[in-house]
């Protein structure tokens, strides 16, 4: 078997949504080699090539694979992260097992919609980026126009799950730097 073994290594309420929790897990095995396999049969997954990293939600939840660790937020409960979990781990192992007959994709499959960037922003409308709404400003990053350190309000602690899915969709998307920020932690540098 590919991936054996997945071990919560970390668990805590979201920020944002305290009934929820967020988790980190380690994984036996390093995945990065199967990410441009699941690239390939996942749609509507984030593939950052040069992170490696594989995004892509499981319905409301909020997944991120690396090559050592798996990041999930929003999940439920524990049993509902560990079914979750076994998940992804039969996923990995059934792609993998028919690596030979999937052309891998390296490159960005499919780009996120503007509603789907929506989502992961803050929704507060504040304003504060220049935008009139956090919509505009999600079509805007898309189109390169706008750099996501423009929204303040998703570098507050408040806002760290969906910060991390945001860079890394930004970092697919080829945007190489947001201005001010650190780009592995993506807190600000200035
Ligand atoms: S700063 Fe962020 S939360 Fe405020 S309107 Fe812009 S995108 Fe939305």
């Amino acid at each position: 078997m590919f991936l054996e073994d997945i071990t919560l290594t970390f668990i805590a309420p979201c920020i944002a949504d305290p009934e929820k929790i967020r988790l980190i897990a380690e994984v036996s095995t390093d995945i990065s080699g199967v990410m441009p396999y699941l690239n390939a049969v996942m749609k509507n997954a984030t593939y950052n090539r040069k992170g490696p990293s594989f995004t892509f939600m499981k319905e409301f939840r909020l997944v991120n694979l690396y090559p050592g660790k798996i990041t999930m937020a929003k999940a439920l409960n524990t049993t509902d992260a560990w079914q979750v979990l076994n998940w992804i781990k039969d996923m990995i192992n059934d792609v993998y097992e028919k690596r030979d007959s999937i052309v891998p994709n390296y490159e960005l499959r499919s780009k996120p919609t503007a509603l789907q960037i929506y989502g992961w922003l803050p929704r507060k409308n504040c304003k504060e980026c220049g935008e009139v709404t956090c919509l505009s400003f999600a079509v805007k990053l898309l189109l390169g126009e706008k750099s996501l350190g423009g929204c303040r309000l998703l570098f507050t602690p408040e806002y760290a799950e969906q910060r991390k899915t945001m860079l890394e969709i930004v970092a697919a998307l080829g945007y190489e730097t947001v201005e001010g920020l650190d780009s592995k932690t993506g807190y600000r540098t200035q």
